[in-house]
């Protein structure tokens, strides 16, 4: 494997710095939201800051140019990501949703007719989707979801319960997984559909998380009566659709470029306060351990973009790669914590905040990831099993 881009990757490189330079609006790396922090006002930058980017060609830019992206390569989509993630532009989970998780689903299971539809919608910017997957009993044991889909003339009508639906309250879509085939082994009774969230029958209730915002939320499905045209591929054949659509989502490949940004600021706040001699060398040790485990997980995040590149289905990799940079990114708020002493405890509003707070913010909303796409175990569970072939029971 060559490690180094292209001329062509580099000037890229340049080119979306420059462009990020003169277009992350600066009352965005004024409030400096972290993850899971959305409200109306910084949703409303980021919205209108990722329809620019998807006039540009750069929300989806590995989607064909007939679905609204730009054709790139996947380094050039690493490349891009990368730089995003590390200027803290305004491109979040929301987008990572729709663009990396459900839009290669769709991509491999959808109708001409969908693809053009929903791909198009979500590489402009135009349309969100959230994730349809669990239920108050089918978290880990996803297989066990019993919301019902059944046919009624040219229709499927919905019943059920989904919940921690990251923002179904802004969605257009929902990429829904119900069961088709009650009688059916667990597995084999699941289909997939692409719901309007305006159906009537679908409410769409609040959870809010542990730093006090609403991303997620409960979704009831009362008699949601949907076209058949909404079934993605074949009746019954979602579990398939659902477990390639999580390991898209476990293969996030910006995550290294975050969190060298998160080391270096710790790194300049230390020496800013403590000065170069007098940093903790307690703190100066895990400080050097995190940047090492940060380069381990930008080779977890290239092999899988080279992956992608080279057409390969990342299965266990992407578990592995959510597994590492989940632990990484505990490990670097609980430092982060440590590095501010005890500033790190104050949330934002008072004049001693330190930097928005964002070390209090990264540790809270630390602590849920790890859990979203599947929590640690299950990822150890999928290595264990897909990567080292150790058998599924004792
Ligand atoms: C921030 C966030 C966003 C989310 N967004 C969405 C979303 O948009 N859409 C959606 O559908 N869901 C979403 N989820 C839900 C998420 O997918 C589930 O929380 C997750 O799969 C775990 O399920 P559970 O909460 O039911 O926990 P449980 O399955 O009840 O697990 C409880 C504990 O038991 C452990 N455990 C369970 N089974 C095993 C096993 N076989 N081996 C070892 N340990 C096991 C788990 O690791 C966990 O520690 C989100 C969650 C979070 C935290």
């Amino acid at each position: 494997m060559d490690f180094r881009f292209s001329e062509k990757e580099e000037a890229f490189r340049q080119e979306v710095r420059r462009w990020l330079g003169e277009n992350v609006p600066r009352e965005w790396l004024e409030y400096d939201a972290g993850l899971w922090e959305e409200n109306e006002e910084t949703w409303k930058i980021s919205r209108e800051f990722q329809r620019k980017l998807g006039q540009k060609g750069w929300l989806a830019p590995a989607y064909p140019r007939e679905y609204g992206g730009s054709q790139m390569s996947h380094m050039e989509r690493l490349v891009l990501a990368e730089e995003l993630a590390y200027n803290r532009a305004p491109v979040s989970i929301e987008v990572e949703i729709s663009v990396n998780w459900v839009g290669p689903a769709l991509m491999l299971f959808g109708s001409d007719e969908q693809k053009k539809k929903y791909l198009t919608e979500v590489a402009r910017g135009e349309a969100l989707f959230c994730l349809g997957y669990s239920e108050p009993n089918a978290g880990s044991d996803l297989a066990s979801l019993q919301t019902r889909a059944v046919e009624d003339g040219d229709y499927y009508v919905i019943n059920g319960q989904k919940t921690w639906c990251s923002f179904a309250h802004y969605a257009k879509y929902c990429w829904l997984g119900a069961r088709t085939d009650p009688d059916a082994p667990k597995h084999r009774g699941i289909s997939m559909f692409v719901l309007d969230m305006d159906t009537p029958g679908i409410t769409v209730r609040p959870l809010i998380n542990l730093l006090d915002c609403h991303s997620f939320n409960e979704v009831f499905f009362d008699d949601v009566r949907v076209p058949k045209s909404a079934l993605i591929g074949q009746k019954n054949n979602g579990w398939f659709q659902l477990v390639m659509a999580l390991d898209f989502e476990r293969s996030l490949i910006g995550t290294a470029a975050a969190n060298q940004r998160i080391i270096e600021d710790l790194v300049q706040y230390a020496i800013d306060n403590q000065g170069k001699n007098g940093v903790d060398p307690i703190l100066k040790d895990e400080l050097a351990q995190l940047a090492v485990e940060t380069e381990v997980l930008r080779m977890m995040c290239y092999r899988i973009a080279w992956m992608y590149s080279k057409e390969i289905h990342p299965s266990y990799e992407s578990s592995m790669s959510l597994l590492f940079s989940s632990e990484l990114l505990r490990h670097l708020a609980n430092v982060g914590m440590r590095v501010l002493g005890h500033y790190s405890e104050l949330d934002r509003g008072t004049k001693w905040t330190v930097a928005s707070a964002r070390a209090l913010r990264t540790y809270l909303s630390c602590l849920s990831i790890g859990v979203g796409g599947g929590s640690n175990e299950i990822q150890r569970n999928i290595v264990a099993m897909r990567g080292l072939g150790l058998p599924r029971q004792q």
